[in-house]
């Protein structure tokens, strides 16, 4: 049997178990995914647990997505440029490590009809999974990618990634703040869609009930609106962009496809997602 899990903590609410223990059941693997509690503090002598186990590959989450990058022999891309892995494949004791956050949301634009190569894009936010969305837009060739970001640390953060892009693709990365709205009405203007990778309009969250859209003014029919929060499933931007007339998706899919990719990287099979989608979401 080949085993899988997912190391950080918290994550007893993970939907991962489901999906791929789901994937490999439907398509008759041999294979099992747990949870392991694992921190910062406990993720080398983890790792050094999973060798010894030779269990086939892991996720990781926070707070293990930066700590797990030293650990590993080799590093994708996206995972390289951005410092953080969610994804190890172990071969023979080589633990190589992606990030297929990025990949989720390119992936979930595409099957949702809108492939962003050659497009622009504007992407709220510098976070985590802002950074993931930047990198793997630019290395699979979206054309332009405005970026808002909130603190002046955020911003520098930003800029160091575009600079470690820079080798690697072409697409122009603009960077911009929030206190001027007329800029970020002409950058959604010119783009194909936008991004809302920050928590503003969480639930639970500071920015729970918010949108950092001042109005359906800044939107128009034939923009797509993604949103990639998934609690609630309709944020108050996708309730603002739906009375505008955009086509919006929330981060369901997105969350579906980065475990998709996962699942390809160790398996070299496609996840049944729209089972996975009718049974785990
Ligand atoms: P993070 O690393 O903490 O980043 C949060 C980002 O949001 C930062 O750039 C932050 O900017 C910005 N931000 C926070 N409050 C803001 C405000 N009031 N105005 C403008 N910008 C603000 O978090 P993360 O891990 O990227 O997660 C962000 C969201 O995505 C969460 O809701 C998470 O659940 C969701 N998520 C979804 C998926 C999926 O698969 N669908 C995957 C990962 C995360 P400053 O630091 O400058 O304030």
């Amino acid at each position: 049997m080949q085993t899988y899990c997912l190391l950080g903590d918290p994550i007893a609410h993970s939907l991962s178990p489901a999906m791929m223990n789901l994937s490999f059941q439907a398509l008759g693997m041999d294979c099992r995914y747990d949870l392991r509690v694992t921190n910062e503090n406990s993720i080398e002598d983890r790792v050094r647990e999973l060798r010894e186990e030779g269990a086939a590959g892991w996720n990781c989450t926070m707070p293990c997505k930066h700590a797990m990058v030293p650990l590993c022999d080799r590093l994708s891309t996206a995972a390289r440029i951005g410092g953080a892995v969610n994804t190890v494949k172990n071969e023979n004791g080589i633990l190589t490590g992606h990030t297929t956050d990025g990949t989720g949301f390119m992936n979930a634009m595409a099957d949702a009809g809108l492939p962003l190569p050659g497009k622009k894009m504007t992407l709220l936010g510098t976070g985590g999974a802002a950074s993931a969305i930047l990198i793997q837009a630019a290395l699979d060739g979206v054309s332009e990618i405005a970026v808002f970001a909130n603190r002046p640390a955020s911003r520098k953060h930003a800029e160091d990634i575009a600079a470690k892009l820079a080798p690697h693709s072409e697409t122009s990365i603009t960077l911009h703040g929030y206190t001027d709205p007329e800029e970020l009405r002409e950058e959604i203007r010119t783009s194909a869609v936008l991004v809302n990778a920050t928590p503003v309009g969480m639930d639970g969250g500071k920015g729970s009930g918010h949108c950092l859209i001042p109005d359906a003014s800044f939107l128009r029919p034939d923009l797509f609106v993604y949103d990639i929060i998934y609690h609630p499933k309709k944020t108050p931007l996708l309730a603002l962009a739906e009375s505008a007339g955009c086509r919006t998706s929330n981060g369901e899919s997105m969350l579906l496809m980065q475990g998709a990719a996962a699942f390809h990287i160790w398996t070299g099979r496609d996840m049944p997602v729209e089972l996975v989608r009718e049974k785990v979401f």
